[in-house]
């Protein structure tokens, strides 16, 4: 298991879910941390600048609300299948 260089934030900067994992870890220990949110897939490596790690300066229009994600549509839509010729 991977050891963070910090303690895990308590919110997803986007959704503000609270489960949080490692990714990954620098090189050289206690530099960085990428974090990744299990709920919207958010990553963000931890020396990132306030507004992609703290979900008080996330910028609003790119926030998201779990409880809206089955309403998001597929983008691109998925075409109907092809009829075969055979
Ligand atoms: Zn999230």
């Amino acid at each position: 298991m991977i050891s963070p260089a910090e303690p895990v934030p308590a919110e997803c900067p986007r959704c503000r879910a609270t489960k949080i994992e490692v990714r990954s870890t620098s090189p050289v220990a206690g530099v960085w941390t990428i974090w990744a949110c299990l709920t919207c897939l958010y990553a963000w490596r931890s020396t990132e600048p306030i507004e992609n790690t703290n979900p008080d300066h996330y910028p609003v229009p790119f926030r998201l609300d779990p409880s809206q994600f089955s309403d998001l549509p597929v983008d691109p839509a998925i075409p109907p299948p092809r009829k075969s010729d055979h």
